[in-house]
């Protein structure tokens, strides 16, 4: 029998009309657990719980708001080795990276506990005399948080410990393909003292859940990270309802490899940010832009690592890359490297389902030689362990190529120039920039989101994270 998981409203566990497994995609005999099912008439009194505890959470004592954010914190921390290893289970990302997620997670907590204590405000002159005027930040209401599946804990974190450091209330739709964290979390939470109401987690579909949560007059904003297909109509509805919205969604990410740079690390970068993660990072680097100098000695020796990487059970020692989480990507991967191919690329590695002991969803790594910026594989999100090459002439092609994309999240360089690295990070359109360091992997505590098509609205985490989970307050005083 496998252990059943409720949704939890109002401060008590309630379960939803029925229960859907969660299966390890390193081993699909493996049933992680049943997660509970719900229905709008449940995410309805979930957002209604949440009402009825906003005044008190909104105006209550902040030293008690930062002491159960804290404690949420240390208990993630505490446990990180357990919560990543559920995560590596649930997801299919490593071990090691499933841990060091969960550790993410931790840390946003700890970092938010100390926000409570640090939102201030502004007081200025009025061009009145003897008027005085306050400028304050409130919380927003009950917000709905929905999360996508290739972060399972470290996106939840990332929403729910702002939201609720600023006064806000929450409801949680977290991906159905991966409940398990989201539900840890929430067991967590449920112990840290934050009063009924305040917190709820309501699983299930999309079109069951979140599409009432984004409707929901009670609803007072959406902050949600996922595809841009689902993300552009959450838009659009909020536009109706007039509701603040936040969206963070897919990348195309440039990586550039210049002549000038350091081969090794070059390689290293490049493997790591398109390949590691299974390639399921909206910051991975899917598009390879090489200069001719380095062009051939580059392309060689990627392969060369590549060759060197191990695929296999996500929670076995000395692997590198897991398994895709689902059969429904693993197939969109496979797609994409066929037409990349059927459009003219050259396949020099991988692009193939693997066997091992275990049935899982198991892809060798694939690197696509030849390849033009018209292509879909280069305009087009892939979201797997698949890069494509562009060959370009210089620095002013690769930042151009660079730049040719719909979407804007992050951007990387590989050079020892000064002059190209400072002018890559003035002139690349993407919100967050790497010089000789991985396309993926931004701290915890600075501001993380894109441009273009890949993110609407203001930036998530670190303080930056008050614009959106905040409303301004100009208030006046007369003499
Ligand atoms: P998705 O858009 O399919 O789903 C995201 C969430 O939206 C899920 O919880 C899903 O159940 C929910 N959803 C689906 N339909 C909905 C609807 N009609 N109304 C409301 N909610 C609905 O995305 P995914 O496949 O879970 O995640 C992968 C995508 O997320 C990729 O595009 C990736 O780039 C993106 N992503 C972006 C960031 C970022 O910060 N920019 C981070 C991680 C992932």
């Amino acid at each position: 029998m496998t252990q059943k998981h409720d949704n939890y409203i109002n401060g008590a566990w309630v379960a939803g009309h029925s229960y859907a497994p969660n299966i390890n995609p390193s081993n699909l005999s493996d049933v992680i657990g049943e997660y509970t099912q719900g229905d709008a008439a449940q995410l309805d009194a979930a957002v209604q719980a949440a009402q009825a505890a906003f005044p008190a959470w909104s105006t209550g004592n902040v030293q008690a708001r930062a002491d159960a954010l804290d404690k949420i914190g240390t208990e993630i921390l505490a446990r990180r080795e357990e919560l990543g290893t559920l995560l590596a289970r649930e997801e299919g990302k490593t071990k090691a990276e499933g841990i060091g997620e969960a550790t993410r997670a931790g840390n946003i907590f700890k970092f938010f506990a100390g926000e409570c204590l640090r939102l201030t405000g502004e007081i200025v002159p009025s061009v009145r005399s003897g008027v005085g005027v306050e400028i304050t930040r409130e919380p927003l209401g009950v917000v709905g948080l929905i999360t996508p599946w290739n972060f399972p804990i470290a996106i939840p974190a990332w929403k729910i410990a702002p939201a609720l450091a600023y006064g806000n209330c929450v409801v949680l739709k977290p991906a159905d393909l991966v409940p398990g964290c989201a539900w840890a979390l929430a067991e967590i939470i449920s112990r840290s003292g934050i009063p009924a109401g305040v917190f709820n987690l309501v699983m299930g579909r999309g079109s069951v859940i979140g599409d009432p949560l984004v409707n929901h007059p009670g609803i007072s904003g959406i902050s949600f990270t996922g595809s841009q297909g689902v993300g552009g109509r959450i838009a659009q509805q909020c536009a109706v309802n007039l509701k603040k919205v936040q969206l963070e969604m897919g990348g195309k990410n440039p990586q550039i490899i210049l002549d000038d740079a350091d081969l090794a690390q070059a390689v290293e970068l490049s493997v790591q940010s398109a390949f590691f993660s299974t390639g399921q990072r909206c910051t991975a680097s899917s598009r390879l832009i090489v200069t001719d100098g380095i062009y051939g000695k580059f392309v060689d020796a990627v392969q060369a690592r590549m060759a060197t990487l191990k695929i296999g059970d996500a929670l076995a020692a000395g692997i590198d890359i897991g398994p895709v989480s689902s059969l429904s990507q693993l197939q969109q991967d496979l797609d994409y490297v066929a037409i990349g191919q059927a459009e003219g690329a050259q396949l020099v590695a991988g692009g193939t389902r693997l066997e091992r002991t275990t049935e899982g969803f198991y892809m060798a790594p694939a690197l696509l030689l030849d390849t033009t910026a018209a292509m879909r594989i280069n305009r087009e999100e892939v979201f797997g362990p698949v890069a494509s090459v562009i060959r370009v002439k210089d620095y002013e092609a690769a930042l151009a190529e660079s730049n040719n994309t719909p979407f804007g999240l992050s951007a990387g360089i590989a050079t020892t120039s000064l002059k190209y690295a400072t002018h890559f990070k003035r002139h690349s359109q993407a919100g967050m920039v790497m010089v000789n360091l991985p396309t993926a992997g931004v701290d915890y505590h600075v501001p993380f989101g894109g441009r273009k098509g890949s993110s609407y609205g203001s930036r998530e985490q670190g303080r930056y994270a008050q614009e959106f989970f905040t409303t301004v307050k100009t208030a006046y005083t007369g003499a």
